[in-house]
């Protein structure tokens, strides 16, 4: 622009004062190294520096750069959190617009998802509607950030949901093209519209083709969205699948939603509560039908049958009641595992009372115990199935919600362990959310198909009781088969050359030799469980943190950082990033849980997962918790320094009467408990006895006291009334 000036503005008069001007440049406070410096100073937080350039006066606050930006934006930008409030209590103007997208300081960090330095220019009134040059406002640019807390947070603020950019899309398209399948449900969840459409007529679920996500394919489809709303080319979101090979994520999406490819809902043969009801009844039917074929053929066909049979148990469960596609994955829901457990259980009665106690009445105390144990776990396995396993408690309305987000980000811990995005609610400590289930389990365990059920603080106990006595009755009832089989007397048409331990069992009884021989396969994978169970009550772990042990410690170190709550500037921002990492930790750790479904699934799942024949036996057996992930390595620290860091153990004895007390021994309601105390659970809970002890003592005393008193007082009055007895002379 220099270059332009006409030359007749230099004249000698004004040249001086140019020359003075220019002179004034290298010594003025303003001088461009020394606005460098502060531009320079926020991003690198160094706050010393910018402290010294503005107490000297030698940089003021709003100084810009050459691209017009303020330190404000430097330091939100790099999440320079105490940088930020120092700037902002020295009246650094909040909204200040600059840069080439003419954006504000909120705006630099929403699109980095720098969730703290957020919340700090929100609680400066910093103003979230803002858009920028190209219609981005900060719900646009945290959505293209793709971090949820941060996301959830602005949620929360007054800008509107289904706010446009320049082209029409709305958060929620912008969610669904990156493919953030947490973006979408939460957006979905704060009321974002997913049929609106933009400028070139495509809706939210165009979009997500476009990405090819299933999940959240499905989502939308869950919510109602349109399937066959068309864009201004006429194109519907399946036809576009078409065009960019993201037919089978659409398909798959559409099978999950219950639906075929055009979106026509699938009918089920029952409805949902007979469905479940026939589910969990054929497995018993045809476990009878597998057992009989097994009794009346020879073993050769008779094994080939009956696989046979399982398989068309199977077909009828996947695609004939629940009406899918696909034979894997889809029964988790269903009380299918369950199903085959009860119809064990009745086969094994069966036979016990049919046979086993009329033939073998010489072991009358192994029948009592056998018919007591039997008791027990049918009682227990029903009571883990309908016990709640510990839902946590969600926020009642908007107001709490609200109230818990802004708790959570002021004291700069806002994220997915203290957060649950799918409940809207906090997440206690030691607690999942369970995609099975669609809950937050208290104390989780793990999700387990057998018992249809999460297993958690409030059912694992029924768990245990249940899986042990399994155990004990399997082997009782082996013993029962055994003794009989080893006194029966085989019938003489035994041929000569039968040397196999199962040919005279399988004469005699083969019934209960395949009823017996069905239940000790169940023994090899229950007693593995039963024995990890115990290992872990007494250490006071469970089944997920075990496997996450190796890797983040426990509870994600969440157990060491109890006291460091407060926190908070520099340090703040530093935790922001590391708890950046815990939140994909906690995905990753999502997943190893998943692998836990997959030796619950069964064989069918089992079958289906890759990998060699070792795997799948470890699989099956359900030793793979051992060998998958880091698990080995943290059972190792288990021992010694991870340990330590567990803020819940109590020592073997003490972790077990915790366990059976749902943790009374801690003193802690496992579905409300967010903080580990600073001093530890055991003298929280000593303290709180001790005052309570105080309480009742003094309210004891005083009761005492008073009670005592008036009995003296009563006493008093009676024994020396002294009504009718005052000397005249005294009234
Ligand atoms: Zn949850
Ligand atoms: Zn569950």
């Amino acid at each position: 622009m220099n270059k332009h000036q006409p030359l007749t503005s230099l004249m000698p008069g004004h040249r001086s004062l140019w020359c003075e001007a220019a002179f004034h440049l290298d010594v003025h406070p303003y001088s461009p190294s020394l606005k460098a410096e502060i531009i320079s100073a926020a991003q690198r937080g160094d706050l010393a520096t910018i402290r010294e350039l503005i107490e000297s006066g030698n940089a003021t606050v709003n100084d810009r750069d050459e691209q017009n930006v303020t330190p404000l934006h430097w330091a939100a930008i790099n999440a320079q959190l105490a940088t930020c409030r120092y700037l902002i209590e020295q009246g650094a103007d909040i909204d200040a617009v600059g840069g080439d997208l003419q954006a504000t300081p909120l705006q630099w960090a929403a699109r980095n998802g720098y969730l703290y330095v957020i919340h700090l220019l929100i609680s400066h009134n910093a103003d979230p509607t803002f858009a920028d040059t190209q219609g981005y406002n900060s719900l646009h640019l945290v959505t293209h950030s793709s971090s949820v807390m941060p996301l959830l947070y602005l949620l929360h603020q007054p800008v509107n949901v289904d706010s446009r950019d320049m082209q029409g899309h709305t958060p929620l398209m912008w969610a669904a093209y990156q493919g953030d399948a947490l973006s979408v449900d939460l957006l979905l969840k704060h009321g974002a519209n997913p049929n609106l459409k933009d400028d070139s007529g495509l809706t939210p679920l165009h979009w997500a083709v476009v990405r090819g996500n299933r999940a959240i394919l499905r989502r939308f489809v869950e919510m109602g969205a349109d399937i066959h709303a068309k864009d201004l080319d006429d194109r519907t979101p399946r036809d576009m699948a078409i065009e960019l090979k993201s037919f089978g994520a659409w398909k798959r999406a559409m099978e999950e939603g219950g639906m075929n490819e055009f979106g026509v809902v699938k009918a089920k043969p029952l409805n949902e509560r007979n469905t479940r009801i026939a589910i969990f009844v054929f497995p018993a039917i045809f476990l009878y039908i597998i057992f009989i074929t097994l009794s009346i053929l020879p073993w050769y066909t008779g094994i080939v049958l009956a696989m046979a049979e399982f398989f068309a148990l199977h077909h009828i469960v996947t695609r004939v009641l629940l009406n899918k596609d696909s034979y894997v994955g889809t029964v988790n829901q269903s009380p299918y595992f369950a199903g085959i457990i009860a119809g064990s259980m009745i086969w094994v009665g069966y036979a016990w009372l049919t046979r086993l106690v009329r033939q073998t009445p010489d072991h009358p105390f192994i029948h009592l115990a056998f018919a007591l144990n039997f008791g027990l776990c049918i009682y227990n396995f029903f009571r883990a199935i309908t016990l709640d396993p510990g839902a946590c408690p969600r926020p009642v309305n908007d107001g709490e919600l609200k109230a818990i987000i802004e708790d959570l980000a002021s004291e700069g811990r806002l994220n997915g362990q203290t957060f649950c995005i799918q409940c809207m609610a906090r997440k206690p400590l030691r607690s999942k959310h369970c995609r099975v289930c669609d809950r937050c389990v208290a104390r989780s365990d793990h999700h387990c198909p057998w018992i249809w059920n999460c297993v958690g603080a409030n059912n694992h106990r029924q768990f245990l009781m249940f899986v042990t006595t399994l155990v004990v009755g399997i082997v009782l009832f082996d013993y029962l088969a055994y003794e009989l089989f080893t006194t029966a007397t085989p019938p003489d048409t035994l041929p000569t050359d039968c040397s196999t331990i199962f040919c005279v069992p399988a004469t005699v009884d083969p019934f209960l030799l395949s009823v017996s021989l069905w239940s000790t396969l169940q023994l090899i994978w229950t007693s593995v469980l039963l024995v990890t169970q115990y290992w872990q009550v007494a250490r006071q772990l469970t089944t997920l943190e075990v496997s996450n042990l190796g890797r983040y410690g426990f509870m994600g170190g969440r157990g060491g950082m109890a006291a460091g709550g407060g926190a908070t500037g520099l340090q703040m921002g530093h935790r922001h990033q590391h708890l950046t990492s815990n939140d994909r930790g906690d995905e990753d750790s999502e997943a190893e849980g998943g692998h836990k479904h997959h030796h619950h699934r069964g064989i069918c799942g089992a079958l289906s997962a890759p990998g060699t024949c070792t795997a799948f036996l470890l699989n099956l057996l359900g030793f793979d918790r051992f060998t998958r992930g880091r698990a080995a390595h943290g059972l190792a620290l288990g021992s010694s320094s991870a340990r330590a860091r567990n803020p819940f153990d109590l020592g073997m004895v003490r972790n077990c009467r915790d366990f059976w007390t749902m943790g009374k021994e801690l003193g802690v309601e496992y579905g409300q408990v967010y903080d580990v105390p600073a001093e530890g659970f055991q003298e929280a809970k000593k303290k709180r006895e001790l005052e309570r002890g105080e309480l009742e003592r003094d309210h004891d005393s005083s009761g005492r006291n008073k009670s005592l008193l008036g009995k003296l007082g009563l006493r008093m009055g009676m024994g020396s009334s002294r009504r009718g007895y005052e000397p005249l002379s005294q009234v």
